[in-house]
């Protein structure tokens, strides 16, 4: 893809775009994250002793359901959009423009600019949870919103920690464990035209979403139903065709070991079966 010829927005324009609106918006969207998940927290904490391998299992499936949420939010405000629409516009997507501008930039954010729009896009998700009836499945599935949404809270310290230069000694034994985003497996999305590896909790689904032509067969459907042509406004249009056009990535083939017995199996295929008595 060498012919590929990148059309960025404007750095500054897009620094430009943090006004004192989106900053309010983050600080309310903080407070209220704050609110809905200590209401969550209360509802289901009760429970934890009375059930606690269900909420273990609850706990880590939240966590694996938030690098899935990661990965689908990134996407969309990656591929769609533009950061003149009002509100979504300039507080979501125009920081994912800047941050394919410029991957440091998001070192340089402090709490309220990391954090603000995860907690906005978590606050419905808490409260559904909330309202969810009593019972082992209701439980279940509060347990699991509840550590999805504070894995989600930790994505974009997690992102930032990707890219720092020298993060702390702690959050590098992390990245080196795997358990919070390795800043190599996420340079992967970083190499132009950034169409893939798009979680960015952990990791953990961005290759399997890759093989599986997830988010590529979601663009088609899309492109198909609407014309919009995906990334058009991160990348330009010229280039957002080619990436476009471009086929699908080879589903994995799946190759089977052969098995060999050392045991001389009896044919049981050609006995007859005894006549009875
Ligand atoms: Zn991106
Ligand atoms: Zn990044």
């Amino acid at each position: 893809m060498n012919e590929l010829r990148i059309l960025h927005r404007d750095r500054g324009a897009l620094r430009a775009g943090y006004s004192r609106a989106v900053r309010r918006f983050e600080i309310a969207s903080i407070a209220g994250y704050a609110v809905a998940m200590s209401w969550l927290l209360l509802e289901i904490a009760p429970r934890f002793v009375v059930n606690p391998f269900l909420a273990l299992a609850a706990l880590m499936m939240g966590f694996v359901a938030a690098d899935f949420v990661s990965g689908c939010v990134h996407w969309m405000a990656d591929t769609w959009g533009t950061a003149e629409w009002p509100l979504i516009g300039k507080a979501l997507i125009r920081p994912f423009r800047e941050h394919h501008v410029d991957q440091k930039e998001i070192t340089r954010h402090d709490f309220v600019e990391t954090n603000g729009n995860n907690c906005f896009i978590s606050i419905p998700a808490a409260l559904l949870a909330v309202a969810l009836p009593d019972g082992a499945a209701g439980f279940f599935f509060a347990t699991m919103t509840f550590s999805m949404c504070l894995a989600i809270f930790g994505t974009n310290q997690f992102h930032k920690w990707a890219h720092m230069d020298a993060p702390p000694p702690l959050v590098r034994w992390l990245q080196q464990a795997g358990m919070v985003l390795p800043p190599d497996h996420h340079a992967v999305h970083h190499s132009a035209p950034y169409a893939k590896y798009y979680c960015i909790t952990v990791g953990w689904l961005n290759e399997a979403l890759f093989r599986l032509r997830f988010f590529q067969m979601l663009e088609r459907i899309i492109s198909r139903a609407t014309g919009l042509v995906p990334r058009e406004d991160d990348i330009g249009k010229g280039a957002a065709l080619v990436v476009a056009g471009q086929p699908l990535p080879e589903l994995p083939k799946i190759v089977l070991p052969s098995i060999e017995l050392p045991l001389d199996i009896v044919d049981v295929g050609r006995r007859t079966l005894a006549e009875p008595e």
